[in-house]
């Protein structure tokens, strides 16, 4: 890994007091003539991007620096107004794409690459932003306490037969609010304040810690039943380095939930890209987003973050593929997002992280 060699583009990277992490072209030599480049916002990790952004230079010459962000990332953009230095931007959950679009400093694109690669409720309707993977929001019950067929939807997580036995973050986790939407978008509003009631009622502590923190408590018998996205489920199994993340996912069962057949899905949320206004180097912008779309980059996404491609007829990684293929709610993300306002405000309403009163 080198800083990029360009100073007035790391200066000008600089300025938003985050960590310039150059990704280098794939040798000294191409490096050195690679005129072509892309600047780039990631609030997805180094461990994910670094290798996607080797493979893009690799094989277009195109040279990526990147900016890892963790928090702020809206706000520094749109601060940076037309002199924004970075041309495209990389982040997870419905939520930031949205807000980004809502800030309005994505760009509208025309693309009939990423029309045929990202399934169009994965889009957004204009170009603004695009799907890259999925993640499917699933129930990890204890395979001890939680009978096959006892837990099948989320509508089912509101029934008092649950009661003191469901661990979930926080309602205004991004993940949740997009889930509550969800709800909203298919049963109303006060249909979903009711819901939203019986799960709190039915939680057994208050909301608290990431997704994985939910799965230790199954595991050690706070509760049965947890709120988590798939692809912590196979971190957790795959985690060498803290061997105890795999006794918690060894206590739990993965639980796709509304699967009927004439059940709408699981709630699947995305990871996404879109393209910068007054992006210095717009084609290339789109040439990486584009890239991020096509097999090579989805199969890695699948591979190393164990996310779902949006790109039909590429293979999860097979960790993801034994717990067996599921139905995603195909209602679309636009529609999730302009719920999400009214779902906070009804995690306020019903004082959600206070957690069970009684
Ligand atoms: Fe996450």
């Amino acid at each position: 890994m080198k800083i990029s060699t360009s100073l007035t583009r790391a200066a000008r990277f600089a300025l938003f007091g985050v960590a310039l992490s150059g990704i280098a072209a794939a040798t000294p030599t191409a490096q050195a003539v690679a005129a072509e480049e892309v600047n780039l916002y990631s609030y997805r990790q180094p461990f994910l991007i670094e290798p996607l952004l080797e493979r893009f230079t690799a094989e277009t010459g195109i040279k990526v620096n990147v900016v890892f962000a963790n928090k702020g990332m809206l706000e520094k953009i749109k601060a940076a107004g037309a002199n924004n230095p970075a041309d495209a931007v990389l982040t997870v959950d419905i939520g930031r794409l949205y807000g980004l679009k809502q800030a309005g400093v994505l760009d509208s694109v025309k693309s009939d690459v990423l029309n045929a690669n990202v399934p169009a409720n994965l889009r957004d309707p204009n170009g603004l932003w695009f799907g890259l993977t999925t993640r499917a929001r699933i129930a990890l019950v204890s395979k001890d306490r939680v009978a096959e067929g006892e837990l099948t939807s989320y509508e089912d997580l509101a029934d008092p037969k649950f009661k003191g036995r469901i661990c979930i973050r926080s309602g205004k986790n991004a993940y949740n609010v997009a889930l509550i939407a969800s709800m909203i978008a298919n049963h109303g509003e006060d249909a979903t304040r009711t819901w939203l009631e019986g799960l709190k009622s039915n939680l057994a502590r208050k909301p608290q810690g990431n997704d994985r923190a939910q799965a230790k408590a199954v595991y050690e018998g706070q509760c049965d039943i947890a709120i988590a996205n798939t692809y912590y489920m196979a971190k957790m199994q795959t985690n060498d380095e803290k061997p105890e993340q795999k006794k918690w996912a060894d206590a739990v069962r993965v639980t796709f939930l509304n699967q009927g057949t004439d059940a709408r899905g699981t709630h699947i949320n995305v990871s996404g890209a879109g393209v910068l206004k007054g992006a210095k180097n717009r084609d290339n912008a789109l040439k990486l987003v584009e890239w991020l779309s096509g097999d090579e980059a989805q199969k890695t996404y699948a591979e190393v973050n164990f996310e779902y491609p949006v790109k039909a007829g590429v293979a999860v990684a097979d960790i993801v593929k034994a717990w067996g293929d599921f139905k995603a709610d195909t209602l679309s993300m636009e529609e999730i997002a302009k719920q999400r306002e009214a779902a906070t405000k009804l995690v306020d309403q019903v004082n959600f992280d206070e957690g069970p009163t009684s």
